[in-house]
């Protein structure tokens, strides 16, 4: 996971128009810059957000991986509880992964901590066990082309989902890319994978109708 320090607007992809869509990347702690290094391959403009003046026009984003306690206590330290709060439930498209999807779920387990609670599931923070805590697996999806894998690294473990969550993959019986109106959470870590991942192009695609169909805001 990088943690380097980069300009507040993060590189912007050789391919990427200067008027492409602009997603907002948290960028407090955890795998931001992987999630920046996937957006550009799919052509969009990133920005690093670490304050609430960083949410202002924003076309989507994204709360990467990493560790969700962490990611609580820089939040509050940084004032940006109820600014990304504020954002999250704008109807803006939202892209969470991991240690982001723990911070949106309405319940959170092993421990319990705080959370937006946007997404009806409940998590089991490093729910697969040692055995099968880290590794590629094959996912079970109607949305998906089938053969896309997923990478799950001390992922959470999603034990129930709510009315209005649609679930659109699973790894064996499990849900593990839900989705909520704007809100797509993934257990699993698509940034991380070399190629073009069809999760993020799904993502992007929703990023993309809301440039088209809105101003920034
Ligand atoms: N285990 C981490 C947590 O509980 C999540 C891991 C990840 O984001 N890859 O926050």
């Amino acid at each position: 996971m990088h943690t380097h320090a980069s300009p507040n607007v993060g590189p912007v992809a050789p391919s990427a128009a200067a008027d492409a869509p602009l997603v907002g990347v948290l960028a407090l702690q955890g795998d931001f810059a992987d999630h920046q290094d996937a957006l550009h391959r799919h052509g969009v403009q990133t920005r690093q957000v670490r304050n609430a003046q960083d949410l202002q026009g924003l076309h989507g984003l994204v709360l990467p991986g990493g560790e969700s306690t962490t990611m609580l206590r820089l939040l509050d330290a940084d004032g940006l509880w109820q600014p990304l709060g504020d954002t999250l439930r704008s109807g803006l498209p939202v892209f969470a992964t991991c240690a982001g999807m723990i911070l949106l779920a309405e319940k959170v387990e092993n421990p319990s901590q705080r959370s937006y609670a946007l997404l009806p599931i409940t998590v089991v923070r490093n729910g697969y066990g040692r055995q099968f805590h880290s590794g590629t697996f094959e996912l079970a999806s109607d949305v998906l082309p089938s053969g896309t894998t997923g990478t799950f690294i001390r992922a959470p473990r999603i034990t129930r989902t709510g009315p209005g969550c649609d679930v659109l993959a699973r790894r064996g019986a499990d849900a593990v890319l839900v989705q909520k109106g704007p809100i797509l959470a993934a257990c699993f870590h698509p940034e991380l994978q070399p190629d073009a991942h069809p999760v993020i192009g799904r993502f992007v695609a929703s990023v993309r109708q809301r440039a088209a169909s809105t101003v920034r805001h």
